[in-house]
């Protein structure tokens, strides 16, 4: 049976018989109803678990296409900057393509998961004394001259590729979510997504489009501000950016849906990041979480509640009138980051090795 993004979406992709099919089964990732978001917010909640893909991020989608693009165009080596899952997941696709890939990574600002990722998979990985957007700088430069293909989200078949994740929403929803809650770092999904919803719109697939509800960390919010920012900060590396590459098509998505781009503390993202794991059991990376702490902010607010009420009575048009529903994009595996799992929680106490110690512990006796 074919088996990935492009043989399932490949009438909406920039394929033709002459692409190469380079695929490790990425995407028809699970749409998880959140029944204990559902009740604090009182819309119903549904995750999107992108962590499910084969190396645990939502890059796949993107990665399979820029990778098929990148041999059919004769390519024989890939390169990207990256905060650590276009590393890891370029790294695996280039495996597959029997190519060379190289990683320019931030020094110290990598999840181990990630970098242990890129290495297993043999990609180079150079690690520069300076953050993700000057190494993306750099290997802008570096492609502009040398015959390797930049798979970075500039890169328009990672746009692409990732569009996928919004119909496969819409084909389990049965139609678009009312509201599509995302992380926001160097803006390609958030682009990607709502490219994917507009085209199904176009073909029909779907009546409404969702509101887009972007968010990015407080420590790095270029978006929000409205500037760059130079020194970007935040414990949720895989948005640690400050001058956002698919900038313009974040303000697009937001704008045309009449959706926002707003920040969220670190703390909220840990906030979120736990109940996730202890409320709902799904454990993701520090950044997915942004997505979730948002919509809680949102909802404290009462903006889900006052655009229910803002509708004009008596002809509810079609969206209105259905119940509302809030897609969460869950970007990334919560075990690409196993440190902040183990500094956000005790450690097990050590006891003697006997049944009457264990029993004690756990309160039995
Ligand atoms: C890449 C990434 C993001 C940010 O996505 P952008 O397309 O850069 O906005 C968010 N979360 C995770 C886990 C990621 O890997």
């Amino acid at each position: 049976m074919p088996s990935g993004v492009i043989n399932h979406y490949k009438d909406f992709l920039p394929v033709n018989e002459k692409t190469p099919i380079i695929t490790l089964d990425e995407g028809d990732t699970p749409l998880i109803p959140a029944p204990y978001l559902s009740r604090f917010i009182g819309i119903d909640v549904f995750l999107k678990y992108e962590g499910l893909n084969p190396t645990g991020s939502f890059k796949d989608r993107g990665m399979t296409l820029a990778v098929s693009k990148a041999v059919e165009d004769g390519y024989k080596a890939v390169i990207c900057a990256s905060t650590g899952n276009t590393s890891a997941s370029a790294a695996a696709y280039a495996v597959r393509a029997k190519i060379k890939s190289v990683v320019v990574i931030p020094e110290g600002a990598i999840a181990l998961g990630k970098l242990a990722q890129a290495l297993i998979h043999n990609a180079q990985v150079i690690a520069i004394k300076g953050n993700f957007d000057a190494a993306l700088n750099i290997v802008k430069e570096i492609t502009k001259k040398y015959p390797l293909a930049l798979v970075n989200s500039l890169n328009p078949y990672r746009i692409e590729g990732q569009k996928t994740a919004a119909f496969e929403i819409c084909d389990a929803l049965g139609r678009a979510p009312t509201y599509q809650a995302i992380p926001v770092g160097n803006a390609g999904n958030i682009t990607a997504y709502w490219k994917g919803y507009k085209e199904y719109k176009a073909k029909g697939k779907i009546k409404d489009l969702p509101r887009m509800l972007g968010f990015q960390a407080e420590g790095a919010a270029p978006i929000v501000k409205g500037y760059p920012v130079k020194d970007p900060k935040t414990i949720a590396t895989a948005i640690r950016i400050g001058n956002p590459a698919s900038w313009k098509g974040a303000e697009q998505a937001r704008d045309e849906s009449r959706g926002l781009i707003e920040s969220v503390s670190d703390e909220q993202i840990l906030a979120a990041y736990k109940l996730l794991a202890e409320k709902e059991g799904v454990f993701v990376e520090p950044a997915s979480a942004a997505s979730v702490a948002g919509v809680i902010n949102l909802s404290k607010r009462g903006y889900f509640k006052r655009k229910a009420q803002s509708a004009p009575k008596g002809k509810l048009t079609g969206q209105a009138k259905r119940k509302a529903q809030i897609v969460c994009i869950l970007t990334g595996h919560g075990l690409k980051d196993p440190d902040r799992a183990i500094q956000s929680i005790e450690k097990p106490k050590v006891v003697k090795a006997n049944v009457e110690a264990v029993l004690k512990e756990i309160k039995f006796s």
